[in-house]
């Protein structure tokens, strides 16, 4: 049994080692025990899958994707909680734990050297300061990876996982939706965490696909465009992005007419392949 779901033993065992929650590291650590069995089935889909883990706690989640996966290699900032894992890990010879900040791991190099032969997927409960950061990061780097299941603030997955035309979609959905198809798994309350933080949560997966991937040029400019065409979310395309590539709005209003884009649409209303479509025309 999971002993780290039990909030008695959690709090006798942090007593032992005199370790107290940081706020600023987004400590907030699972007690309710339906969660991480979830999550850990979500990203071990074979039985040839090696996971990567932000942000390991105590080792609640970690627990879980070890008795499922080959191998898992888990990423701790906090130095303090080492002794902790040491002791709540002894029993799995196929956990690894890096002592470091997510943010400065090349998770390229990681891969080779410890995934060989493997399927990989991420999976952790976020700690919620650097949520995009890490998320941005992982999809960026364009990783031979399966999946992202992750555990993010509620209004977090709600931005990242956003369907073209609703209210909360962002130039992050239209990004997170070029490398990957989102899912909302299921919503976590604030009740299942000690310390509780102040806001519900909810469990997303990032299915990775390689279908949109773009040269380099293009894909920048994909991205300027998309930016540019969010930061002033009431303007219509035509006038968010006059100037874009050398594009005047006469010649901005010529490309949207030819892709059966209105011109007056506003970002929010645009899917990614309009965004890829446009693209590929401002630049030329
Ligand atoms: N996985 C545990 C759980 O579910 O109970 C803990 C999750 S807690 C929300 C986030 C964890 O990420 C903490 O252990 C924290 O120390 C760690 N963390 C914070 N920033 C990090 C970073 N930049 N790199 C790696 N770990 C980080």
């Amino acid at each position: 049994m999971n002993k780290l779901f039990d909030i008695n033993y959690i709090k006798s065992l942090l007593a032992r080692y005199g370790f107290n929650f940081s706020k600023g590291l987004g400590q907030n650590f699972i007690v309710d025990g339906s969660i991480c069995p979830r999550m850990a089935e979500e990203s071990v889909v074979n039985d040839n899958i090696g996971v990567i883990e932000i942000g390991p706690g105590i080792g609640v989640l970690t627990r879980e994707l070890a008795k499922r996966a080959k191998k898992v290699i888990s990423i701790e900032i906090d130095n303090r909680l080492l002794t902790i894992l040491d002791e709540t890990m002894k029993e799995f010879s196929n956990v690894k734990i890096i002592n470091g900040d997510f943010l400065n791991i090349d998770v390229a190099s990681l891969l080779k050297e410890e995934f060989e032969g493997m399927d990989v997927s991420i999976c952790a409960n976020l700690p919620y300061y650097i949520t995009s950061p890490i998320i941005m990061k992982i999809l960026e780097s364009k990783l031979d990876i399966k999946s992202i299941v992750a555990m993010v603030q509620k209004e977090a997955a709600d931005r990242l996982c956003a369907k073209p035309g609703s209210r909360e979609c962002g130039a992050v959905s239209v990004a997170v939706r070029y490398y990957s198809n989102p899912e909302i798994l299921f919503n976590v309350p604030r009740t299942s965490f000690i310390p509780q933080p102040e806001v519900d949560s909810s469990v997303i997966k990032l299915n990775i696909h390689k279908d949109n991937i773009l040269p380099d040029k293009i894909e920048k400019t994909l991205f300027h465009i998309v930016k540019s065409s969010f930061s002033q979310r009431r303007k219509t395309i035509i006038n968010s992005l006059n100037g874009t590539c050398g594009k005047s709005k006469i010649e901005i209003e010529r490309i949207c007419e030819l892709l059966n884009i209105n011109p007056k649409s506003r970002a929010e209303n645009l899917t990614l392949e309009n965004f890829i479509k446009l693209t590929k025309h401002m630049v030329n």
